[in-house]
């Protein structure tokens, strides 16, 4: 039995627990990582987004973390992490008809604008997660992996943590990176067990290699000719009823990987689990009615396990409880479109970290204190609910999926440039303070009508396809009231936002100075407020040093802090070799359940959203109620 007594215990090393580990350790807090499994293993969750990317720069300048910046750019992945990452240059979305070529008129290639403070990767997970488990370690966790913790309870003075193996582990609080099987939130009776969520999707995905890139099954004329081609980034496949995801490792000089993570995620009112079919027979079958997308992934191997899964959906009542809280993907997932879940996750650790540490050093864990990151959790959830499920909704009709598109266009740019400005304060002034006016914003969801445009505009695409869905109006009708609605709002002029025909956006340099001008001068002031930084300041990078405040730790809270340059441990060499356990990792096999017996009867007693005019659901054979079994393998 163990005696140490730790101000955190951290469950789950995945690239949640292991990053707030780190800034835990860093700042000079006892923190036990503890981990089911063990590293290097298999993780989903691979592309990044400008809003992920300045996420991990911010946390790391924040709480001095370098290791986690290293994450923030993909040349400083391949200098200091691995040499199995992609790069993400770009959003591709290409429309594809059923037993159509892809029509090159209904295809959207999306280009971010590149700028010396971040860029965005392809994650190889298994590298980036034991990287970060190392610099949680390097900075003083205490880590051991092998240990299932299944039990807890809670006491006046802390939480006392009880493994399988009979042990106990003490800490003050405790925080539950474990994914969507928590321990704490099915202890506390927070997951809920039919989420109160819009989207039912599924998803089917491997690892791949030996296919063309997409740019090269294409006649040069149907080529965009922007900037960047299709494989510099996250390739979207869209179908009626469900997504592809194409993200490459192999895309940049400097890769070794020779990789593709691909995966189909589907639209469970549309497409019902099915248990007479491999993972993989499905996924091909799907591929064969789309004659682009069956082209592109021509020759392509699995290299690890299919893997097929039950709803991917899930959610909790609340993200905290007495001296503990839920990490993002604990809390509640949508699906992994638009690559939200490290968005969530690094948002929330953000939010999180600094109350947790100040309640350590007050001794004092009140709800209370962790109001902002509970609601922040809660509110991420509805609105990435409410932006997926209207993108399978769009799906159904290319022009309602175009002018869908849009509306997420419009969020990603302000999304973005709400960090991207909070960076810009911060290289201006040097004053970390800068950084926690993140927390002020007002949370998706909660402004008043007239209060936010970009909300407004949300609310009303979200209520155009309820028409839609109901009947009222045409897909072509839901299309141009959007698009009309777009050309009414105050928009950057970087896109001819009303016309449905300009599907792309190369995001040049010139047009990121066009949009801080306009932001500068026209914008109206709810939105003009945004841009109050100086752009020069990005000349500065990187930063001079900014002197790190003392702490006033409480009595038992640990002095000895790590020095950056510290070098990470050697124990655990980072694993090149791509070849995993071929076959279904335990970890793997806990985070994704095959569809069940029990899942299948769910909808009979879910609040299961029917299908409505306009969404018919496809002939497919009858589902047979089989026993439960673990995915088979290739
Ligand atoms: C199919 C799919 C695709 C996705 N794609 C993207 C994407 O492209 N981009 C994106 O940003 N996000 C994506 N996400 C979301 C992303 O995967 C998550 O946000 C992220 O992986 C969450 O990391 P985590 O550390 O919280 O959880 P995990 O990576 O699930 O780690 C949890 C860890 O806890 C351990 N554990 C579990 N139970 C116990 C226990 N009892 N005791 C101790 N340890 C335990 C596990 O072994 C595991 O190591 C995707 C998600 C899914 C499901």
């Amino acid at each position: 039995m163990s005696q140490k007594r730790y101000d955190v215990a951290v469950l789950g090393s995945g690239i949640a627990g292991s990053t707030l580990a780190a800034i835990l350790g860093r700042q000079g807090f006892r923190v036990l990582l503890l981990e089911k499994g063990t590293h290097p293993r298999f993780a989903v969750g691979e592309a990044m987004q400008p809003q992920s990317s300045m996420l991990m720069w911010i946390l790391g300048e924040r709480f001095d973390v370098p290791e986690i910046q290293n994450i923030s750019s993909t040349e400083r992945i391949l200098e200091h992490v691995t040499k199995n990452c992609g790069v993400k240059k770009t959003f591709g979305f290409l429309y594809h008809e059923e037993g159509q070529r892809q029509d090159p008129a209904k295809a959207h290639l999306l280009i971010p604008p590149a700028t010396p403070l971040v860029s965005e990767s392809h994650l190889f997970r298994q590298d980036i997660d034991h990287y970060l488990v190392k610099a949680a370690i390097k900075y003083g966790a205490d880590y051991r992996d092998k240990t299932d913790v299944q039990d807890f309870t809670i006491n006046e003075d802390g939480v006392v943590l009880h493994t399988t193996a009979g042990e106990e582990l003490h800490a003050r609080f405790l925080v539950d990176g474990s994914g969507h099987k928590s321990v704490v939130a099915n202890k506390l009776g927070l997951r809920q067990a039919v989420p109160d969520l819009r989207t039912q999707s599924r998803t089917i995905f491997t690892h791949m290699t030996g296919f063309k890139r997409y740019d090269d099954t294409l006649p040069p004329n149907e080529r965009p000719g922007l900037s960047r081609g299709w494989y510099e980034g996250t390739l979207h496949h869209m179908i009626d009823g469900g997504w592809f995801w194409v993200i490459r490792f192999d895309n940049v000089p400097g890769s070794e990987s020779d990789i593709t993570s691909i995966g189909l995620t589907l639209d469970m009112r549309k497409y019902p689990p099915r248990m007479d079919v491999t993972p993989q027979q499905e996924f091909y079958e799907i591929v064969e009615r789309y004659p682009s997308i069956a082209k592109h992934l021509e020759g392509g191997v699995a290299v690890r396990p299919w893997v097929g899964t039950g709803r991917l959906q899930f959610s909790a009542t609340d993200s905290a409880g007495p001296r503990c809280f839920l990490m993002s993907h604990a809390h509640g997932f949508i699906d992994a479109l638009y690559s939200r879940g490290m968005i969530n996750t690094f948002e929330q650790i953000h939010a999180l970290a600094p109350r947790l540490m100040q309640a350590l050093r007050d001794d004092d864990f009140s709800p209370a204190r962790f109001e902002y990151p509970r609601q922040l959790q809660a509110a991420m959830i509805k609105d990435n609910d409410r932006m997926v499920f209207n993108s399978f909704r769009g799906f159904g009709d290319f022009d309602a999926w175009n002018a869908w598109l849009r509306l997420w266009l419009v969020n990603i740019i302000f999304g973005d440039l709400r960090m991207f400005r909070v960076c810009l304060k911060y290289l201006e002034t040097g004053d970390k303070a800068e950084f926690e006016s993140l927390d002020r914003d007002p949370l998706p969801l909660s402004t008043l009508p007239g209060e936010s445009p970009m909300e407004d505009l949300y609310a009303f695409g979200d209520k155009t396809f309820d028409r839609w869905e109901a009947g009222e109006i045409s897909a072509q009708e839901a299309a141009a009231a959007i698009f009309e609605k777009l050309g009414q709002m105050p928009l950057p002029p970087i896109h001819d936002w009303s016309d449905p025909a300009a599907c792309h956006l190369d995001f040049l340099p010139e047009k990121l100075v066009q949009m801080v001008g306009w932001g500068k001068t026209v914008a109206p002031p709810s939105l003009s407020r945004m841009f109050d930084f100086d752009p020069s300041v990005l000349g500065k990078l990187a930063p001079p040093p900014v002197a790190v405040p003392e702490l006033a730790l409480a009595d038992d809270v640990a002095l000895d802090r790590v020095h950056a340059s510290t070098p990470l441990p050697s124990t655990f060499p980072l694993q090149k070799d791509r070849a995993l356990p071929v076959q279904l990792s335990e970890a793997a096999a806990l985070r994704f359940d095959p569809p069940t017996p029990d899942w299948l009867q769910a909808p009979e007693t879910s609040k299961e959203v029917p299908l409505a005019k306009g969404f018919p659901a496809q002939g497919l054979p009858p589902v047979r109620r089989t026993p439960a079994s673990v995915t088979p393998k290739t």
